[in-house]
């Protein structure tokens, strides 16, 4: 009962590049939640996520025909240092086919060791899948380029993490699971094999994913790293533009082709804080809020330097890795300056004063940790407004203790915006900052009650965050301030 072409490319190139592993079956599965509308905008079957043979494929006690279940090699620098030879310790894509908008390939996370395991157990918990599952699918609702998560299987079979915890196996989706670690672990390969293979895979991933992109040079390797950098740079803006921290931005967690990838420690801002740490086991803070931009740039380099070998001339690479300031930079200000209705504007001078507009803005919202989403939420409904007094206006102004300094950036903005802007500006605001963002409380509860047996609650966010900018008047309480327990959620590498 399949009707897919599996194309299997990435096995295809051999066993230098993957190893072909079977799933280790997950007893007792049963389905968490399901993505029919991804399922459906993939092209595949219906029936998939319906019958007890998918179920089966989905939890790793089965694969349809024609699929090939394989765990792919990487290396990778984690927390800044080299951490050699690492792997899908945990995943496996258990085969690629071409999808109505291009190659799709389907991993299960979970399924059991690999030989990249190391000394970890092959599986994933309900926790971490739910968490990957529905933060992948809210970045999608964001608009930012994500994998995308196609169902949740869960099992009985207990798995342990800090705590005695449940297995489960999340499905996830992407052109391809590609990582720069990919990349640096065959230049790190001694010749004559490493550097054939490098230059196999870098063929390979322009060959597959970059088709679209125009390579005009005689040097497409140093195209791919300009092409990567330009796509990791505006990833990054739109991660900062709705405080989204990925937590463990590792070499081996950078996407390719400019993805989010690999869900981990995460968290969307409450609090407006440049320095917040989300992940609990990053002790230095080295991914905060705040640094992302500047990881972003160093893990290119560590791209860079092991393709080096291909591009064959420093200037080159350089000059590939160096658009990322500009290119992060213009993205960033366009974002940000889109949150507040404006446009980036040609006059010099007058570009400058929006900037310092908008830093402002940001320094008054840090001074406070004025909470992130709320605070650009609320300003869309109160830019449609030129009376201060009006209560869009004064809702905002409540959340801020400083009534001087927030009066005074107020009235810069007001006096900005000159007269009532455009119907059409407002709607722009409104569709740009997210009423609903993945908190981690909010998730934290979908987890809570999954665990008892309840997948009602992982139903309710997924819908809710599928369309993030919607009023969704009913759930307005999931817009709310965080409670004060969430600021104990301790989120760690564990998964
Ligand atoms: P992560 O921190 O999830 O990005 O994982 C880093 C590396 O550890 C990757 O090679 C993963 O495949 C591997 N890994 C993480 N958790 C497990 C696990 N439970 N079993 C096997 N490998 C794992
Ligand atoms: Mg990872």
């Amino acid at each position: 009962m399949q009707f897919m072409t599996w194309i299997n490319r990435f096995t295809a190139l051999g066993p230098t590049f993957s190893a072909q592993v079977l799933p280790t079956p997950l007893p007792q599965p049963s389905w968490v939640c399901r993505n029919f509308q991804l399922s459906h905008s993939l092209g595949l079957h219906p029936d998939w996520l319906e019958n007890p043979e998918g179920l089966a494929v989905f939890s790793g006690n089965g694969l349809w025909e024609g699929m090939q279940a394989q765990a792919s090699v990487y290396s990778g620098h984690q927390f800044g240092h080299w951490a050699g030879q690492l792997g899908d310790g945990r995943a496996l894509c258990l085969g690629e086919y071409e999808g109505p908008q291009g190659p799709v390939e389907i991993q299960l996370k979970g399924a059991g060791k690999t030989p990249f395991s190391r000394m970890g157990d092959g599986r994933a918990v309900l926790r971490s899948s739910i968490r990957e599952y529905l933060c992948s699918e809210a970045m999608a609702g964001l608009g930012i380029p994500t994998t995308r998560a196609l169902c949740i299987t869960s099992s009985p079979k207990p798995v342990l993490r800090e705590e005695l915890e449940t297995a489960s196996i999340v499905t996830r989706t992407a052109p391809s699971f590609i990582r720069f670690g990919h990349f640096e672990h065959f230049a790190n390969e001694p010749a004559p094999s490493g550097p054939a293979h490098l230059r196999q895979l870098a063929d390979f991933v322009i060959q597959h994913y970059f088709k679209d992109e125009n390579f005009s040079t005689s040097n497409p390797y140093a195209e791919l790293l300009a092409h990567v950098t330009s796509r990791t740079a505006k990833l990054i803006a739109q991660w900062q533009s709705v405080g989204f921290c990925h937590g463990v931005m590792n070499t081996d967690n950078m996407s390719i082709l400019g993805l989010t990838l690999d869900y981990g420690p995460f968290q969307f801002l409450d609090g407006f804080n440049p320095q917040h740490i989300c992940n609990h086991s990053d002790h230095q803070g080295r991914y905060a809020y705040g640094r992302q931009a500047q990881v972003a740039y160093w893990n290119l380099f560590c791209l860079g330097q092991a393709l080096l070998p291909l591009i064959d001339d420093q200037d080159l690479a350089v000059k590939a890795l160096e658009t990322y300031k500009k290119v992060f930079s213009e993205n960033w200000s366009q974002c940000f300056l889109a949150k507040l209705g404006l446009q980036v504007q040609e006059d010099e001078a007058a570009a400058l004063e929006d900037q310092t507009l908008l830093n402002d803005g940001l320094e008054m919202l840090a001074k406070e940790q004025v909470d992130f989403s709320i605070f650009w939420r609320k300003l869309s409904h109160a830019a449609a407004k030129t009376d201060a007094s009006s209560l869009e206006w004064q809702a905002v102004a409540d959340l801020f203790i400083d009534q001087s300094a927030w009066v005074g950036w107020r009235d810069r903005y007001l006096s900005r915006l000159q007269s009532k802007p455009s119907e059409a500006a407002v709607k722009k605001m409104i569709s740009i900052n997210p009423k609903y963002v993945l908190r981690n409380h909010l998730a934290e509860a979908a987890i809570q009650k999954s665990k008892l047996g309840d997948h009602s609650e992982v139903e309710t966010l997924f819908k809710l965050l599928q369309a993030p900018f919607d009023e969704q008047m009913q759930f307005d309480h999931y817009a709310n301030l965080p409670p004060d327990w969430a600021a104990q959620i301790e989120i760690s590498c564990s998964s």
